[in-house]
């Protein structure tokens, strides 16, 4: 059976998931980094919502790649932007089902670590990317990339940082996961919860 996911669905799950997770996520970013990645993401996806209400024929995550490419600041919003652009790429060549979704994360992760040069082990988003990939490229389905998300962002809790701001901070971040990390595995979570 191909399981084929509705990427407006997604999209606006995962919004919703930023919405609730806001508070985490900035107290995330207030003990690694500067404290705006709560906000980034929450305003990037009701930015991309409402560019899903005002162009509804166009494709969702073309849509959410141009608002985070273009208006989301922070490291992370042209990082995801691009993610979101490869998304939308690969779906519309593979279609909608785990092929798509397999081959979008792996050119999502390249582009993300051509542009940042992050590795998995350096405290990044990628520590959850990479997870969700090699599940995906292994076959695995939606609910199981998503718990190999989660666990790669709860790994960096103990990891310090190499990369980006919490790379200045040090010995305070450890014990917390990185909020970037923990931002994507909520990707993935809104994916496995509508392809359910
Ligand atoms: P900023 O640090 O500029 O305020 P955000 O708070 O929006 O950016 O995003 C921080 C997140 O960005 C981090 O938690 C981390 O996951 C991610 N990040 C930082 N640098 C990189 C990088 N080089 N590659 C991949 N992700 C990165
Ligand atoms: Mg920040
Ligand atoms: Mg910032």
């Amino acid at each position: 059976m191909t399981v084929t996911v509705d990427q407006e669905k997604v999209l606006r799950t995962y919004a919703e998931a930023a919405r609730t997770a806001h508070d985490a996520l900035t107290a995330l970013d207030q003990l690694s980094g500067d404290g705006d990645f709560g906000d980034n993401l929450r305003e990037g996806l009701d930015g991309v919502e409402a560019g899903l209400d005002a162009r509804p024929g166009e494709a969702p995550f073309a849509v959410a790649a141009g608002v985070f490419l273009d208006e989301v600041g922070g490291t992370s919003g042209p990082l995801i932007g691009l993610l979101f652009q490869e998304v939308g790429r690969a779906l519309a060549a593979h279609g909608d089902g785990r092929e798509g979704w397999a081959a979008g994360v792996r050119e999502g992760l390249a582009a993300i670590q051509r542009v940042g040069e992050a590795e998995p082990g350096d405290r990044t988003m990628v520590d959850a990317l990479a997870p969700a990939r090699d599940a995906l490229d292994g076959g695995a389905g939606f609910a199981d990339a998503a718990r190999a998300a989660l666990a790669g962002a709860r790994a960096t809790a103990d990891i310090r940082a190499r990369r980006g701001r919490a790379s200045y901070v040090g010995e305070r971040a450890l014990g917390a996961p990185d909020p970037g990390a923990t931002g994507v595995a909520l990707l993935f979570w809104s994916l496995a919860r509508v392809a359910e």
